[in-house]
């Protein structure tokens, strides 16, 4: 089962004390980065003039799609079916567990056709109620970006409850922040995921 909020903090405390600052992570240095440090403040940073729109993985002139070129990593899929595959990041992260679901199909969020759709949102609703129901899970935010690949995947984040800062959209930069927790623990939480998820339909492939 996912860690409590006290082991979360110990591991934090154990690596720069109560009162530290952990390291800051690569986002920090993405241009897409809001924030940056003026006269010892940290401030907005200065806005870029208009440019050309930024050509997605798969799309136009882009990088090719490299879920349909070199297709899905099957050390880090968790659950699939004929149209969705359900995936982890290859290791623990800050939050207990975080998921990609993508479809199979080169397809994105607007493109999908009502039989899709419809699926997309059985699935999400299952996932979110089977992660929330996981003991210490606080809550699952359900995201979909799409600025850098195009072939549709939409985020699962489930974040510790009781850890009052990891809150709302900024719990996806803890992620990156928190140390990750025990291998052992994370993919034991995976499988239990992986098996309510294929009660429903599909494999579970942890
Ligand atoms: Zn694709």
């Amino acid at each position: 089962m996912p860690e409590s909020a006290e082991e979360v903090y110990a591991r934090v405390v154990a690596a720069v004390g109560a009162d530290g600052h952990l390291p800051m992570p690569p986002s920090g240095e993405w241009d897409i980065f809001p924030w940056e440090v003026l006269d010892g403040a940290i401030v907005p940073r200065t806005l870029a003039p208009p440019s050309d729109e930024p050509t997605r993985g798969g799309e136009g002139d882009g990088a090719p799609c490299q879920a349909c070129t070199e297709g899905f990593d099957p050390a880090r899929i968790v659950w699939e079916d004929e149209t969705w595959v359900l995936s982890h990041g290859g290791a623990p992260s800050g939050l207990p567990i975080v998921l990609s679901l993508s479809t199979r199909e080169h397809l994105d969020l607007g493109t999908l056709d009502d039989d899709q759709a419809s699926q997309l949102g059985r699935i999400t609703n299952r996932l979110v109620r089977i992660m929330e129901n996981l003991p210490e899970i606080g809550r699952v935010h359900v995201n979909r970006w799409g600025d850098g690949g195009s072939h549709f995947h939409q985020s699962f984040w489930a974040r510790t409850a009781r850890l009052t800062n990891v809150l709302g959209s900024p719990a996806m930069e803890w992620d990156d922040i928190i140390p990750p927790g025990p291998e052992a623990v994370w993919r034991d939480d995976l499988s239990t995921v992986a098996e309510k998820l294929a009660n429903w339909g599909g494999e579970a492939r942890v």
